[in-house]
């Protein structure tokens, strides 16, 4: 009698154990595949100017990932007088690994997925359908380097074809709290500097874009300094369009 107890509850064990091997890694792989890009709304739906900014199409750039989801937990947005969407996160798998690329094989880097005038995977049609109605896209990056150190580098510039009185109030509020001259932004009017990029797509479709890349990768700066830079863009944005928040 104990021995069939025995024996049933080493089958009962065996059979949730073997469940648990096969069900925990398809959860995981779901999961970790079926990301969504979240974004907030925050201001008036129908106000006459509207408002995006993005971060973490790349992983491993993080710094405004990370400041965008604490002001919208602070409602930093909120009460706007204008429409601003906000998009922290479009790589969350890479945000989480600080890993530049998405989890997607075929299309693993977010930022060259829109040819043709059109996105090519999942996470880039997204970003095109949650900005299609948006006047104003600021799309943050981080950089390997310092542009005014090595003109391959495009870290710590900022990059606009259309938007140019704005980048460049943008490049000089920045440079006001830079004091090393090489350390200091540029603006580079060439938005399609990289093809298939979503500030080639941008520029492309006539809509008004701005890439705001700081000097990031590989902790090359502080993240803290880096974020106070985003927080800066951010305010000589609402503060250019004179948007109220209260
Ligand atoms: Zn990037």
């Amino acid at each position: 009698m104990i021995t069939e107890i025995y024996i049933t509850i080493y089958i009962t064990l065996i059979f949730f154990i073997s469940f648990l091997i096969i069900i925990i890694p398809i959860y995981v792989f779901f999961k970790i595949y079926n990301q969504k890009v979240l974004h907030y709304d925050f201001g008036y739906k129908n106000a006459s100017l509207k408002i995006c900014f993005i971060a973490g199409v790349h992983g491993n750039e993080p710094a405004a990932a990370l400041l965008l989801q604490e002001l919208i937990k602070k409602k930093y947005f909120k009460n706007s007088n204008v429409f601003i969407r906000v998009i922290p996160v479009v790589n969350r798998f890479g945000l989480n690994t600080n890993f530049r690329f998405q989890n997607n094989i075929i299309y693993p880097d977010i930022n060259r997925n829109f040819r043709n005038g059109k996105g090519i995977d999942k996470t880039s049609k997204k970003l095109i359908e949650l900005t299609k109605d948006m006047d104003i896209i600021i799309d943050f990056h981080e950089g390997w380097g310092f542009h005014k150190i090595n003109e391959e580098s495009i870290g710590s510039t900022v990059i606009t074809g259309n938007l140019i009185q704005l980048a460049k109030e943008i490049k000089d509020d920045l440079n006001y709290t830079i004091s090393n001259k090489n350390l200091k932004f540029s603006f580079i009017k060439k938005p399609c500097r990289i093809q298939n990029s979503f500030g080639c797509y941008n520029y492309k479709k006539n809509k008004k874009y701005i890439l705001i890349e700081t000097s990031g990768q590989d902790d090359i700066q502080k993240l803290s300094l880096r974020q106070e830079q985003v927080k800066i863009v951010i305010d000589t944005v609402l503060k250019f369009y004179n948007v109220s928040r209260v």
